[in-house]
């Protein structure tokens, strides 16, 4: 019994080509020389480098061969029109198929991949062969929808994961928690109709999707109360994420008695990050994982997932992603944080934390919580 990390080369392949940030080159926007598209390979790679230099990988069950999500596992969540589509076109050479999707040539199969990294974590925690588990996925997945894959997500890799394991019925009922920075849209379309499985979703007000992540959106019909989205003002940092753990994110998951919870674990909200205004550190990462992790063992066994999603800073991700992965299996190994220490001006006054804290609990009445 360990804690598990699931990881393929093949999704360090997974190529957007040539942007500058998000903007595809072209017009006035000069060509980069290396690809810039914001997600790349080097956030995802760089990590699991730090934790083979520190030790930390050699404390966990490295796990390079998971099969990849099979077109049965898709169907459950993506329809067949979808799916011939995103493989016709990645087929012939790759190309956009949503709003900030792009992909090469075999980007199906390494989509596939990545949703096969999660679905074998989920598994693995269902099943009890592991203790938990971490899945570097890339593609990520939290904003894909059924139809509509967009912000660098091609296919829905925690649903995809969540319903192999009930096919299997090795879960009833899941809670996926949603602490990238943007707003988990994907996940909250497939499920928002259900009751079976929870959704929550801290992200930044407004950033990504930029109409989609509102409080009033509790989800429909028998999922009606089943979708809690808590939009954070841009400036929060560690003190204000710690409270909305405490204040929303706990009560929710007590109340919804989970038989096991799946993390969206961005690091998007970390200080540097280019594609959000937030200010956490590593620290909070670790903090947030260790609050969930003792959260996941009062409440089902233990039985907690954690599946990579966003975060686009090549020298800092590692640090927010080794924090957490250590909280998650217990290991004493550390990275130590120089950017924390150096940027620690930067954490929001009190006077705007405790503003911070106020909106929250202003939310979590509107919540009922
Ligand atoms: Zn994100």
């Amino acid at each position: 019994m360990a804690t598990g990390f699931f990881w393929n080369e093949q999704c360090f392949w997974h190529s957007g080509g040539n942007y500058a940030g998000t903007v595809p080159i072209g017009g006035l926007m000069q060509p980069l020389s290396a690809g810039g598209l914001t997600e790349n390979p080097e956030t995802k790679r760089r990590l699991k480098n730090l934790m083979d230099v520190t030790g930390l990988s050699h404390e966990l069950d490295m796990r390079s061969t998971a099969s990849a999500a099979t077109r049965q596992d898709l169907l459950r969540v993506h329809p067949a029109s979808y799916l011939d589509a995103f493989k016709a076109l990645s087929d012939a050479g790759g190309g956009e198929i949503g709003h900030h999707a792009p992909f090469s040539q075999g980007g199906y199969e390494i989509a596939a991949i990545s949703a096969g990294l999660t679905l074998a974590a989920i598994d693995a925690v269902a099943t009890g062969a592991l203790d938990n588990a971490y899945a570097l996925s890339r593609p990520p997945g939290h904003h894909c929808e059924p139809e509509n894959p967009q912000g660098f997500c091609l296919l829905a890799n925690i649903a995809i994961g969540i319903e192999a394991a009930r096919a299997k019925g090795n879960v009833k009922r899941v809670a996926v928690l949603d602490w990238d920075v943007h707003h988990g849209n994907g996940t909250e379309a497939v499920f928002y109709d259900r009751d079976d499985v929870l959704t929550i979703s801290l992200h930044q007000e407004g950033n990504y999707p930029a109409t989609s992540g509102a409080i009033a959106d509790r989800g429909a019909g028998k999922g009606e109360g089943y979708n809690i989205n808590l939009p954070l003002l841009a400036g929060s940092g560690h003190t204000a994420y710690m409270h909305a753990m405490n204040r929303v994110v706990v009560p929710a998951l007590t109340a919804y008695k989970p038989d096991m919870i799946v993390v969206a674990c961005g690091y998007d909200a970390s200080m540097v990050d280019p594609l959000a205004r937030m200010q956490c550190t590593a620290e909070t990462f670790g903090m947030l994982t260790q609050t969930i992790k003792d959260t996941a063992a009062n409440l089902c066994d233990g039985k907690l997932v954690l599946v990579h999603e966003g975060g686009y800073s090549e020298t800092y991700v590692p640090f927010c992603g080794h924090a957490a992965i250590a909280a998650l299996s217990g290991s004493a190994i550390s990275a130590p944080d120089s950017l924390h220490d150096a940027f620690q001006h930067r954490q929001p006054s009190p006077a705007f934390d405790a503003f911070l804290r106020q909106s929250i609990d202003d939310m979590a009445a509107q919540l009922s919580l």
